[in-house]
């Protein structure tokens, strides 16, 4: 079953057991990441590559849910001696979000930030330090959304709560 395609029937109502579908399959993608980072990128079809390797391993491997900028990967690669330019940082973020093992959020202007945890989920946005704070599933009522355009489908949807 299709849970993206119950998002746009039902009269554009939305409800969190809708979502069960997509959060039974990323429990299964948890489970693969107590595995190895080699096992994590081979099992989403991705080529092993050094840098590919390293970033993974600083994404996954502690098991831990997280919030990222392209820059702080850099930063943090750099201070444990892995020198990886910028732009192969965001290369490598964004062959994660196409393979499904990334989720990139907007969170106004240029920035981008990429959460570890790619079920369904909304998010405060603490404005001042720019920190995304995670809300649990089914806290969040969207409660009528528009049916999208003819020929459109809805894909996701994203919810950001900016706080002080
Ligand atoms: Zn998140």
């Amino acid at each position: 079953m299709d849970s993206k395609n119950q998002l746009s029937s039902r009269s554009g109502f939305i409800e969190p057991s809708q979502h069960l579908a997509a959060r039974c399959v990323f429990s299964y993608f948890r489970t693969m990441i107590k595995k190895t980072v080699t096992q994590l990128l081979e099992g989403a079809n991705l080529r092993l590559t050094r840098t590919r390797k390293a970033i993974a391993q600083l994404l996954y491997e502690d098991g831990l849910n997280r919030h990222v900028s392209a820059e702080w990967v850099a930063r943090e690669l750099d201070e444990a001696g892995e020198k990886i330019a910028l732009a192969t940082v965001y290369n490598t973020l964004n062959s994660f979000v196409e393979a499904g093992l990334l989720r990139q959020i907007q969170t106004g202007g240029q920035a981008v930030i990429f959460d570890t945890n790619t079920d369904e989920h909304c998010h405060f946005l603490r404005e001042s330090t720019g920190e995304l704070i995670d809300i649990a599933p089914g806290m969040v009522d969207l409660g009528k959304i528009p049916e999208p355009p003819t020929g459109m489908r809805v894909k996701g949807w994203d919810v950001i709560i900016r706080v002080d």
